[in-house]
């Protein structure tokens, strides 16, 4: 076996239980050993000391505690601190630190690369390589809270880095459900933001889980026709019905359902896009988050003008909708999703010889 099989990090109580039992030990071990890599994080086996000296011997000798390395990490003038971390078979994903006055931010990936193909995301123009694991995921948060030093302040998780989290669920809502648990990472779910395309039957899925996150939707356009132009996912999992799909969701304390809207200079910013947008959320408990593009040269779209972001604000806040515009954090360090990995992939094609990055 690999030394990947036998990394204990990621697994839930359950799979924990298994382990130890296989060990010939009671199962309340095993909730001992969920408390050391969820809640304390201690990736030594010789350190966690309420386990008996031969246990801890003996799982140094058949398994690991390991998180996923980062292998390049930049800081931002404005404190913005980017991940590119290289996982056991080479895939590559980021992770986002943004601090802010009076919260911190942590934006993972689950999926190396991303099916999608959103005409204006980098990941998706980069292609895609597999789905990550729960213990890549949750590794993401542990290694940046690592970093950071404990303060009063909460930790916000957004799902909102590299991938597609609804087509990848199994791994993505186990790690949520470890970082949600009051007994492992203790975010409170009101903490915790997934943003998708709207999978249907995963987001019904989601909606149905004890315990679920703040739902962020990638909506993009107000009609399918636009739509579709933008987000190949649409033939699939139609507007209307995401839409009906994210009013159902019970969001965790009465929160909003967010909607999320990259602004695209003379595509999708215009007045009537905003009064369609407003017909398509009318009723809707929604927050609307209008983020303008963040501009790459492998994106074939220009970033909206400031006076079209202000109208388009307007009328939606005057149809009484909550509106936020995202203020583009790092750009100087290429924070904006795939930007860094994809830097880390075009490295080789600066040789006249190399091959271009392979779109799978
Ligand atoms: N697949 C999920 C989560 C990852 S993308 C989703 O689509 O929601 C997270 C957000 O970043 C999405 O709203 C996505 O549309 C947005 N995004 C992608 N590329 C962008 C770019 N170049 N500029 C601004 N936002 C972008």
């Amino acid at each position: 076996m690999t030394a990947a099989a036998h990394n204990l990090f990621g697994l839930d109580l359950r799979g924990l239980e298994e382990v130890v039992s296989g060990l010939g030990e009671p199962a309340f071990r095993a909730r001992q050993l969920y408390a050391w890599l969820y809640r304390r994080r201690v990736r030594d086996f010789a350190a966690m000391s309420n386990l008996s000296k031969p246990l801890r011997e003996r799982l140094a000798e058949q398994y690991v505690v390991v998180w996923p390395e980062w292998t390049d990490r930049q800081l931002s003038y404005d404190g913005t601190r980017k991940y590119l971390f290289r996982l056991a078979d080479g895939a590559t994903v980021e992770s986002v630190y943004i601090p802010e006055q009076r919260r911190r931010t942590i934006c993972i990936s689950t999926q190396a690369g991303c099916p999608l193909k959103c005409a204006f995301c980098l990941t998706g123009i980069a292609g895609y390589t597999r789905n990550l694991k729960a213990g890549e995921i949750l590794g993401q948060v542990a290694t940046v809270m690592a970093e950071e030093p404990p303060r009063e302040m909460a930790w916000n998780i957004v799902v909102m880095g590299m991938g597609e989290p609804l087509l990848n669920y199994e791994a993505t809502v186990g790690a949520l459900r470890i970082l949600m648990d009051p007994d492992a990472f203790s975010v409170a779910p009101r903490k915790l933001t997934l943003s998708t395309v709207g999978i249907l039957p995963a987001l019904d899925r989601l909606a149905a889980e004890p315990v679920r996150p703040n739902l962020a939707i990638s909506l993009h356009a107000p009609t399918a026709e636009l739509r579709r132009r933008l987000m190949p996912i649409e033939e699939k999992y139609g507007i209307e019905e995401v839409v009906a799909a994210a009013r159902r969701y019970p969001i965790p304390r009465g929160g909003l359902v967010t909607y999320e809207y990259v602004l695209l200079r003379g595509v999708n910013d215009a007045p009537e896009h905003a009064h369609a947008l407003v017909r398509l959320l009318k009723g809707s408990r929604a927050k609307l988050n209008l983020i303008p593009l963040n501009p790459a040269p492998a994106i074939p779209f220009e970033p909206p003008t400031e006076e079209a972001v202000d109208g388009f604000c307007r009328i939606l806040s005057a149809a009484h909708f909550t509106v936020s515009v995202r203020r583009s954090r790092g750009q100087d360090i290429l924070a904006a999703c795939g930007q860094l990995h994809l830097k880390e992939r075009l490295r080789p094609l600066q040789g006249p010889s190399s091959p271009a990055p392979q779109a799978s």
